[in-house]
């Protein structure tokens, strides 16, 4: 039996209604009757959500090796030591973010002082996606229960045993009322997002995302959406050739392809594309040897991914890889070269330019798009949504600057890529199509507090007499 056939065999998880009913009901009570708020519940549970991942390292490892053939150090870099390092920042944090902040009043309000609460928004529902199915859902459900809240949590069904093995443990280990776990697919998180929550977090793709929030709308339901898009990357003249090509390979071919951040395509000068593209070759090679058969390097999630992905190979040159194995669900560390546009302002449409310079990649897909120079290459981002992340590569402060300031994205990474996500004090998220609102560390806590205003005002002396009628020339001075 073949990867292939043995995912599409999986049955996907699934949850009765009546149990999703039961469960958001008892989160709910449970943030109604304020058992999330007390630092102590706050801090018990981040521990135990620790816990939880450290002595289960080797099953949450098996679970992504099966579902993603990820490797387990892979696993430990970017899901699992991810969680811990966030739980470990809160814990170290969370008695001073809790702190009330005093806010300054002006001359004509004193004497009176006012302090900026943190107050938890109650319950929060968090919906994950399959790429990094434990860190996507973990770090926001931590960020939740820091700032004192109930959670609902929803793994992706794409990855079943990842989904099956949270929805054991979580109630084991975290508390049984008000964090809660729901499994499945369209129709559950249909079925959830039907009820009122006070904050969603959505990881995912952009046209879900809108299903999202038009649900939470409803219910005037603030939203989170970690959204995807193509991260382009500039590759200078000047730029070290064998370095900056080991460092983006990696973070391109990182679990075949399938990061919201991994760089999707490359802008660089024409007479730097076969360079370059020797250079990435090189890397594969030091990396993986033989990607088909190294135990480093992932596979597509599904067939369904498989075939949207591998279509792309032909519509580029192919200057390195390109080889695919359906039954596998593999597809080999690939370079493409495109052809380099006429006028990089100009929109892209189906009519003009391939789907591969179009649709997120999420696949080993690296395609090299040939511009004149850097005002070209601005031009050429700026005439696509706004991305979730720029990697720059350039010895030039003039150039970064000016990618920096004339392009707008949710970060910018200089001389590197995927390192924005892996600081608890970075913030993460998008801007525009790649998303809104952003989390991490303090942000997270912040994200889901409501800072409330608390102003307090002596009855003596008597200074709010001087605004209040009866009106004199006098007062109309003040
Ligand atoms: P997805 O949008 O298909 O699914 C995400 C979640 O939404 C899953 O839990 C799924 O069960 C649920 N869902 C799917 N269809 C739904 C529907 N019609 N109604 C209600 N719920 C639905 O995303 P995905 O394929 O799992 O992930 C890939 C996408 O996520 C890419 O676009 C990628 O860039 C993006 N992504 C973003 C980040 C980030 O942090 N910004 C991280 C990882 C992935």
């Amino acid at each position: 039996i073949t990867r292939a056939e043995k995912v599409a065999a999986a049955a996907p998880p699934t949850t009765d209604r009546a149990v999703i009913e039961q469960r958001v009901a008892r989160a709910r009570r449970a943030a109604d009757a304020g058992v999330p708020r007390p630092v102590e519940w706050r801090e018990a549970q981040l521990k135990a959500l620790r816990a939880m991942v450290l002595e289960n390292r080797e099953r949450f490892e098996q679970a992504l090796w099966t579902d993603l053939r990820k490797n387990a150090t892979e696993a430990q870099v970017t899901e699992l030591s991810q969680v811990v390092a966030e739980v470990d920042h809160a814990l170290k944090n969370l008695r001073s973010w809790m702190k009330p902040q005093r806010a300054s009043l002006p001359l004509v309000l004193q004497p009176a002082s006012a302090r900026l609460e943190a107050e938890p928004l109650g319950t929060v529902l968090v919906i994950a996606p399959w790429n990094y199915p434990v860190q996507l859902l973990l770090v926001p459900v931590l960020g939740a229960i820091a700032a004192g809240n109930a959670v609902v949590l929803k793994p992706s069904e794409i990855t079943p045993h990842v989904s099956a093995l949270l929805a054991e443990l979580v109630p084991q280990h975290l508390d049984p009322d008000a964090v809660q776990i729901v499994e499945g697919g369209v129709e559950e998180t249909t079925a959830l997002l039907e009820h009122r929550f006070d904050h969603i977090v959505f990881t995912g793709n952009g046209t879900v995302g809108r299903v999202v929030m038009r649900a939470a709308a409803e219910h005037l339901t603030p939203v989170t959406l970690e959204l995807g898009g193509k991260s382009p990357l500039w590759f200078d003249d000047d730029a070290h050739l064998e370095e900056a090509a080991r460092r983006f390979a990696w973070a391109k071919y990182l679990n075949a392809g399938q990061t919201c951040i991994a760089p999707d395509y490359v802008l660089t000068t024409p007479e730097r594309v076969g360079p370059l593209a020797a250079a990435i070759e090189r890397a594969i090679e030091a990396l993986y040897g033989d990607a088909g058969t190294s135990p480093d390097f992932g596979r597509i999630v599904s067939p369904k991914q498989f075939d949207r992905t591998a279509a792309y190979i032909a519509q580029g040159e192919v200057l390195v890889g390109g080889q695919t194995q359906r039954e596998d669900l593999f597809i080999a560390p690939t370079v493409l070269r495109m052809e380099q546009p006429a006028d990089p302002a100009a929109e892209r449409t189906e009519a003009t330019t391939p789907a591969v310079l179009r649709e997120e990649i999420f696949a080993p897909i690296l395609p090299i798009v040939p511009v004149a120079d850097v005002d070209a290459a601005i031009a050429y981002i700026r005439a696509d949504e706004k991305p979730l992340a720029l990697y720059v590569f350039t010895a030039d402060d003039a150039v970064r600057e000016a990618l920096i300031a004339r392009t707008s994205s949710g970060a910018v990474v200089d001389g590197a890529a995927i390192l924005q996500a892996a600081a608890p004090t970075v913030p993460f998220g998008g801007v525009g199509e790649s998303g809104m609102g952003s989390y991490h560390g303090q942000t997270s806590f912040e994200r889901f507090s409501h800072r409330k205003p608390v102003v307090t005002k002596p009855y003596a002396p008597e200074t709010l007499r001087m605004i209040m009628p009866p009106f004199s020339a006098a007062k109309r001075a003040i």
